[in-house]
């Protein structure tokens, strides 16, 4: 009766076990090799992860020369042009490292190398990874240790455009002789140009800004209007214009126009400052510089479109 009631219990349990749909993997390996490296993996969760893989293990193999390939370390699948340092990154994304948890990939505060994800990109891109290509993007954006010149070279192979505008600000607020040899070397040619351009364009502004003064504007109701213009003029050239052309110090249109708003012009008369001050500000003539980088901007996001 006892043995009974146990086997009831056996087909019962039986009945209702099932594989999962998701997670139930063959457990056939394929033997990869990149450069001298062997690697020997779960085929079931590289095709699961990878269009790339799935069709390379798709591809007919009976009755070709491929039957055996992947089988053994003696006939491995050959991986060409790409570096076991890549590969093994790539893994590690895949499936964890036996050196930091894959917790610490998605921890803030173990942050990974710029090295790591760089190479999870690249493989990722050539193997079809949309997760870890939007992992790496995510994760390199915002790190702290990717320069700029590295920055703006990933951005162009890998066709990110929202890095782009950021990046390109941020390379056109720094003076010339601060990019390195290096710099320059990892740039696209065709930011570097743009870069050049947009320089000369706002170092041709500052000094035309610099050596005329913009013209003051006279209340009618002033006494001195001759006077008054002759002073702001003066006070242009010994304030903005010596700002503008300062060697060491780069003063924005906005730091001018504020050092302008506050400064006592004690031989101009107020009604005139302030009429004249205000026409600078209406011109725009000291917001230029930053209409030159968005011009450039749409210029360079349509090109890399067209990449
Ligand atoms: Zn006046």
């Amino acid at each position: 009766m006892e043995v009974a009631r146990r086997l009831a219990g056996i087909c019962s349990t039986l009945s209702t076990t099932k594989r999962s749909v998701s997670h139930y993997y063959e457990d056939i390996f394929v033997v990869i090799k990149v450069e001298s490296q062997l690697y020997r993996l779960p085929a079931a969760l590289l095709r699961k992860r990878s269009r790339v893989f799935a069709d390379l293990f798709s591809l007919p193999r009976e009755n070709s020369v491929r039957h055996i390939e992947g089988l053994s370390d003696e006939h491995p699948i050959v991986l060409e042009g790409h570096s076991c340092c890549d590969f093994d990154c790539l893994l590690d994304f895949l499936f964890g490292s036996i050196h930091d948890d894959t917790d610490a990939l998605n921890s803030s505060a173990e942050r990974p190398s710029v090295s790591f994800l760089i190479s999870v990109l690249k493989m990722c891109a050539v193997f079809d990874i949309h997760d870890g290509t939007s992992y790496a993007i995510a994760q390199l954006e915002t790190h702290p240790l990717l320069d700029l010149a590295t920055k703006l070279q990933i951005c162009h192979h890998y066709n990110i455009a929202p890095w782009l505008a950021p990046a390109f600000r941020v390379l056109v607020s720094r003076p010339i002789q601060t990019l390195t040899e290096t710099d320059i070397a990892k740039v696209p040619s065709k930011v570097l140009y743009t870069f050049l351009q947009v320089k000369h364009e706002i170092a041709t502004h500052r000094l035309s800004l610099a050596s005329v003064s913009p013209p003051a504007v006279n209340d009618l109701s002033c006494k001195a209007p001759l006077t008054c213009a002759h002073h702001w003029e003066v006070a242009w050239r010994d304030g903005p214009a010596e700002m503008l052309r300062h060697p060491d110090i780069y003063y924005t249109g906005r730091d001018i126009l504020a050092q302008l708003e506050s400064a006592d012009l004690p031989q101009v008369c107020n009604l005139c400052r302030d009429l004249s001050v205000d026409n600078v500000k209406d011109s725009g003539a000291l917001f230029l510089e930053d209409r030159f980088v968005e011009d450039r901007i749409i210029e360079l996001i349509n090109w890399l479109g067209d990449q």
